[in-house]
């Protein structure tokens, strides 16, 4: 049976990490939403509590109420409204046109569009929202936007940030009580002043992504099904794409791309992390590759198959299929 073994000690360290650069574990949101990227929100929630923080951030309210035990606040970040909002939850106003389709007295944190253009109002709209979310009846809590490249702190990075600035003295003329937020974890880790009167919505960083001092929770391992000798010239797997050049020994072990690993197709040298290659197609609930005993480390840095698949950490993490077993180790 494969499972997913996440190390406790490095996440915590990686709390604590972050706990200093926003200076107060009050100040934290953390970023749970799919399953807190594939590593097993469950799992995981206790841990932060233990450290204070009491706010995190979902996708959905399935999401929010797995884990509602473990937070005081929990922000819903994709939720279609219906009328039937639950009013211990607070829910991202996206769309101000749909200001009256929530129930009366929904907690929101209002979307600024600072130049993401995936969602939320404009600056220049903001009053007129203040207004709508005050006729619909919704408890306006924060206000909040995302940037659009963090990671590279480039000039559209200053001007979200300057444009989410002119959004709070806006908000601060009306109502005095609203909760801030913009950073994530490239941001709260890489920019040089970090607001003081924000809190910080930190996904990837607490799993060990993002800065070295970071340490990675993650490790992914399969078993083994079944072991065989290849001769040399026979192939294994789906359209023979690797034959032995020699006599080895091999094995099946038992991760495949239902489990969400990339399927890989065979050509290129994608390694476990032993650094042995995997050796022909990877199947739906399996792969092959030199026999290496009963349990194999898939990999333990996502970095590594994000490169191999020309795409990043998170997606790699994300896919991680719920039902595989989650431990702390
Ligand atoms: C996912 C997400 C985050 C977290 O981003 P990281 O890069 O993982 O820190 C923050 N804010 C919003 C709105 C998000 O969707």
């Amino acid at each position: 049976m494969s499972v997913i073994k996440l190390n406790q000690k490095s996440y915590e360290n990686n709390l604590k990490q972050i706990i200093e650069k926003a200076e107060n574990p009050s100040k934290i949101i953390c970023v749970f939403k799919d399953n807190a990227y594939g590593h097993g929100a469950k799992i995981l929630a206790p841990i932060p509590k233990k450290f204070g923080i009491n706010f995190v951030a979902v996708k959905n309210e399935k999401e929010a109420y797995e884990i509602q035990e473990f937070f005081k606040n929990i922000l819903i970040l994709s939720h279609k409204p219906n009328g039937n909002e639950n009013p211990q939850f607070i829910y991202a106003l996206n769309e101000i046109s749909k200001v009256k389709e929530y129930k009366t007295g929904t907690k929101i944190h209002l979307k600024i569009d600072t130049g993401m253009h995936r969602n939320g109002v404009f600056v220049e709209n903001i009053e007129d929202a203040f207004f709508k979310i005050d006729k619909a009846g919704l408890i306006l809590e924060g206000i909040f936007t995302h940037f659009s490249s963090a990671d590279e702190l480039d000039g559209s990075f200053f001007i979200q940030k300057q444009k989410f600035h002119q959004a709070k003295i806006l908000a601060q003329k009306k109502y005095d009580h609203l909760i801030f937020h913009s950073f994530n974890s490239a941001a709260l880790f890489r920019a040089q002043d970090i607001p003081k009167d924000e809190l910080f919505r930190i996904g990837i960083a607490q799993f060990g992504y993002g800065d070295e001092k970071l340490e990675k929770i993650l490790s992914l391992y399969a078993h083994k099904l079944s072991e065989r000798i290849l001769e040399s010239g026979q192939s294994v797997g789906y359209g023979r794409s690797f034959s032995a050049y020699e006599k080895i020994k091999i094995a099946t072990y038992d991760l495949g791309y239902a489990d969400g690993l990339f399927r890989y197709n065979g050509k290129g040298d994608l390694a476990l992390a032993n650094h042995k290659n995997i050796l022909g197609k990877i199947s739906m609930d399996s792969f092959s590759c030199e026999d290496c005993g009963e349990e194999i480390c898939v990999f333990n840095d996502a970095n590594l198959w994000a490169d191999f698949f020309n795409t990043i950490s998170y997606e790699i993490l994300v896919k991680l299929h719920p039902d595989i077993p989650r431990i702390l180790v």
